[in-house]
Parts: C-alpha cells; structure tokens; sequence
C-alpha cells in the first residue's frame, strides 16, 4: 500500500496512470504517491525546476522516503512518481538527503557499479559514474546546500539526477561492447 500525503475522497487518480503530467505539489496532496514503471513515458520527460519550498515540499520529500523504503530502494526522484519538478531523495543508510533542484558537478575517478532502478524491476545495468560529486541544492525548507558526498551516496544521488533528464539506467552502455547487462541477482537497487 503506497502511503498517501492525504487520503479521502478524490485521493485517486482519476486521470489515469500517465495522463497527466504535474509540475506543481497543489494536485499531488490529494493523490496517493504510486511507482511510475518503464516505459511510462514520464519517465522520458525532463523536469523543471521546482519552486516551492516549505511544508507541502517537506510533505512530499517525506512521503517519497516512504514509497522509497517500502520498495527497499535507497532514492528517489520525483518523475517516478508522475510529478515533474526537480526534487529527489535518498538515504544510503547514513539519514535521508532530500534535495530540491540538485546540481551535481563531478570529479574524477570514476567507477563502475552495476545498478538496478525502482521503475524497472528486474533490470541490472552496470554504468560508470563519477567517484565523488560537488552537490549543490537546497533543502525542503528552502535553506542551500553545499557538500561534497562520495562513493554510493555520490553514484545514488548522479542515478535521481538522470531522472529527472529522462534519463535512465538502460540508456548506458555496459564495458561489454556496449551491449546491455540484464541481471537481477547483482548490483544494487538505487531507485
Ligand atoms: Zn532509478
């Protein structure tokens, strides 16, 4: 059962899974957070920056961190629950980062990890990514953030921002002639 910022009457989707596309935080209270799975063409579209700030966005991150941990993810962007606005959250097991509009910029070494997404079970990529990344962003509450995060928190936090490009896990090409690695009994689920 994904949790819901509000439930009640109204609270489903009466559109339909994929027929509408939310920029703003007002609809979503009324509506229980649910997966978006590929090949929801959501998934394709590039967010726009989010400008709220405050409780409702505090809400929401919350409520993100939740449909995350009730499907053993570790981040979450919000185009994989339909809304596209430039918000994304994570928790590697060191506390939850919840970030509105994040730019990442990274620095060398990179690595290679094979990766899993919420929104295509069963799908194992291995993709290569920058070791450590310079964050920038800003909180729920609206204050910036400026830290440098390392290792799996730094590959967590580069897979939410592909999200919220359209870009996707299966959009790399694997170190095997650039084919595609479809696995599910390695790697991580990151979300
Ligand atoms: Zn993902």
């Amino acid at each position: 059962m994904p949790p819901r910022l509000r439930a009640g009457p109204g609270g489903v989707n009466a559109a339909g899974p994929g027929t509408r596309r939310l920029h703003g935080t007002d609809d979503l209270r009324r509506r229980p957070l649910r997966l978006r799975l590929f090949p929801d063409p959501v998934l394709r579209e590039i967010a726009r920056p989010l400008d709220r700030r405050g409780r409702a966005v505090e809400a929401l991150a919350r409520a993100m961190l939740e449909l995350m941990r009730a499907h053993h993810g570790i981040g979450l962007a919000a185009p994989q629950i339909g809304l596209l606005v430039r918000l994304i959250v994570a928790d590697i097991g060191e506390g939850p980062v919840c970030l509105l509009n994040p730019l990442l910029t990274p620095a060398p070494p990179r690595d290679r990890m094979t990766e899993g997404c919420l929104s295509l079970p069963g799908v194992a990529v291995e993709v290569e990514r920058a070791r450590i990344v310079e964050v920038r962003g800003l909180d729920p509450p609206g204050s910036p953030v400026h830290f440098e995060a390392r290792g799996l928190l730094a590959r967590v936090l580069q897979h939410e921002v592909d999200h919220l490009d359209g870009v996707l896990i299966v959009d790399y090409p694997t170190g095997t002639a650039g084919g595609r690695s479809f696995s599910n009994d390695r790697g991580v689920t990151l979300a």
